[in-house]
């Protein structure tokens, strides 16, 4: 029987929730769930400089917004809180340590500006830039004279060259990297005594039992560094699964510093995409389940989950695409869960002169025509609105014409014959009149449309008046003939 599946997010708080690392987890996250396994979410804070709470925060609710979920960490009632790396840097350092002690890992006295030095000649003799592992080996005179003059070491991991390290790779297949190209011995515990990420996740994914690690493929040497660690403390690596990057539709890789917010998680939510749509997009944009389906929740993802079915190729990310999957889950979900989605961005307007059940008309007429949620406040305005904005052009060509000006006229004597709350019936009383008049399509709805809403187009006629009830259709229509007849 093979270990229960365990896997993780462990983003580091650096930054907002990106969309490479919302994928990552998503992709973690659907196979943990595929294989009735654990997701973990860890947090890599021991950059003390670069973390920062606001980011953890951040990562922390765009998780829970796209329904991912973990399974474990500190309890602090309700949800769990993710775990963190910065309560462990003791753990760290005695392991650190230990390595030492086997003369894995060395002292490493050479100050930023010694380093500096040696990339600069690296450089200018051509080379590329590495550490020239001079530490190694270093006299014991010298290391007693560093020491006397001050200096703290930081610890440095052996990195032996030449080695091929080989593993198999769910996603990418066979992966040799030459540890020659690794960079030189590796810093694994900062003079400030902090782990570095590359020495702190072996520790942790081993103390966590994490049997696979899914992510992005720019770690694919991080995981070749690693996989040496694991190595020297005698542990089992976990599988690796590396994903392909995230990239725009002009091949250029999604980052902070060239897309900015467009990367960001979080400015989705603000800008009224659905979580559902979120997952689903993010995980079909390098996976297709077997059967081939575009459109699947985040449950029929769990089950239909197969790593081998990852794509080697890099993702491309198309916010177009993004917008036909959002525009299909506004359709689509509940209308009570669309309504109550939808109210923060009717902020601007009073929306305790309908009911609830008014309200849920309201949504229903337009979400068919919205790709976001943010697009339902002027798709919406008119129904809020005390008086009616009609563009001046609509007024003096289709408002004053003298049919239009009969249709309304009539429309206002028969207002008590309208069954409110029944769009078809509404629409039956504004077809009479038509009928009675002589007059129908462009002709009959235009003026009607116009002097209720603003505009010629828009949610099915019937329905507006049928949510609109007697006195704003009253004053409305009252509105256009007065201003006719001014
Ligand atoms: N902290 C790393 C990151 O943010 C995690 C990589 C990993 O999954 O090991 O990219």
């Amino acid at each position: 029987m093979p270990d229960p599946v365990r896997v993780r997010i462990a983003p580091s708080p650096t930054g907002n929730l990106h969309l490479g690392t919302a994928r990552t987890a998503l992709y973690n996250y659907l196979y943990a769930r595929h294989h009735q396994g654990t997701f973990v979410f860890r947090l890599e804070d021991t950059d003390e400089e670069r973390s920062n709470e606001a980011y953890t925060q951040d990562i922390i609710q765009g998780l829970r917004w796209l329904g991912l979920t973990w399974d474990e960490g500190p309890d602090i009632g309700g949800p769990f809180a993710p775990y963190r790396q910065t309560e462990k840097v003791d753990h760290y350092n005695n392991i650190a340590n230990h390595l030492i002690a086997q003369g894995r890992a060395y002292h490493c006295y050479c100050t930023p500006a010694e380093l500096d030095e040696m990339r600069e000649e690296q450089k200018a003799a051509g080379g590329l830039s590495r550490y020239d592992n001079r530490c190694r080996h270093i006299a014991p005179e010298k290391r007693h004279a560093f020491e006397a003059a001050g200096r703290i070491p930081s610890i440095r991991f052996r990195i032996d060259e030449p080695r091929v390290i080989s593993w198999h790779d769910a996603i990418k297949g066979e992966i040799n990297i030459d540890s020659s190209d690794l960079g030189g011995d590796m810093v694994i515990v900062k003079s400030n005594g902090v782990a570095i990420y590359n020495f702190a996740v072996v520790i942790d994914d081993t103390d966590m039992k994490m049997t696979h690690v899914i992510r992005g493929e720019d770690h694919i040497h991080n995981t070749a560094k690693q996989l040496l660690i694991y190595d020297a403390l005698s542990q089992q690596p976990p599988f690796f699964a590396h994903a392909a990057l995230i990239f725009d539709i002009d091949r250029r890789k999604l980052s902070k510093r060239h897309h900015g917010e467009a990367v960001h998680v979080d400015r989705y939510r603000q800008d009224g995409y659905m979580p559902e749509a979120m997952v689903n997009y993010l995980a079909q944009m390098s996976w297709t389940p077997s059967d081939g389906r575009e459109i699947f929740t985040l449950e029929e993802g769990c089950k239909l989950f197969d790593l081998a079915r990852v794509s080697k190729s890099p993702a491309v990310f198309d916010v177009q695409r993004l917008l036909w999957f959002n525009g299909h889950y506004i359709r689509s979900l509940p209308l009570p869960l669309i309504t109550d989605r939808a109210k923060p961005f009717l902020e601007a307007f009073d929306l305790s002169s309908y009911s609830r059940a008014e309200l849920e008309s309201i949504v229903a007429c337009v979400r068919d025509s919205l790709s976001t949620l943010s697009e339902i406040a002027p798709a919406t305005k008119f129904f809020f609105d005390t008086a009616v904005d009609i563009p001046a052009e609509l007024k003096e060509t289709l408002i004053a014409k003298e049919s239009s000006q009969k249709v309304l006229s009539v429309l206002h004597e028969k207002i008590s014959q309208l069954p409110f709350g029944n769009s078809a019936g509404c629409k039956a009383v504004v077809d009479a009149i038509g009928k009675d008049l002589g007059v129908k399509g462009k002709e009959l709805y235009w003026p009607v449309r116009a002097a209720l809403s603003g505009s010629t187009s828009g949610p099915d006629l019937g329905t507006i008046l049928s949510i609109l009830g007697a006195a704003r259709v009253k004053s409305r229509i009252e509105a256009t003939l007065i201003c006719h007849t001014k």
